[in-house]
């Protein structure tokens, strides 16, 4: 499924460490790589020095939230393309949304269901890959 010569890696943004080891656990054991970041500003870090095939987005965080940290990425020259997915406890009604106007490509609810975040990974990569 995926290719053996370079792993497909994922950057998964959260300030929270118990959703980090749980969504670790599941990306690692699916043979993603991971890059993670803690909040806003090691996010960007991260960047200057790789290029992730997909980022996930926590949306609530210290220093910038997801929103903000997004349109940044999203307006990065080469980074455009990253398909970055939200992952938010907001229930609110207009987060979709507004993770949408902020340049998201998708949206997913904590707490996550694994099989979801899955999927949801998988679709935005080949979408990504056909483009
Ligand atoms: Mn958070």
């Amino acid at each position: 499924m995926l290719p053996t010569d370079k792993k497909t890696t994922v950057l998964y943004v959260e300030d929270n460490p118990d959703n980090r080891l749980l969504i670790r656990r599941i990306l690692l054991s699916e043979n993603y790589g991971l890059l993670e970041a803690n909040d806003a500003q090691e996010a960007l870090e991260v960047l200057k020095t790789n290029k992730p095939d997909l980022i996930l987005m926590d949306i609530n965080m210290p220093d910038m939230d997801g929103y903000t940290l997004t349109a940044k990425i999203k307006t990065t020259p080469g980074f455009e393309r990253i398909p970055i997915l939200a992952l938010t406890a907001n229930v609110m009604r207009g987060d979709k949304e507004k993770s949408l106007e902020a340049g998201c490509d998708g949206y997913i609810q904590k707490p996550v269901d694994f099989d979801e975040l899955l999927r949801e990974i998988e679709r935005f990569l080949a979408r990504r890959a056909n483009a």
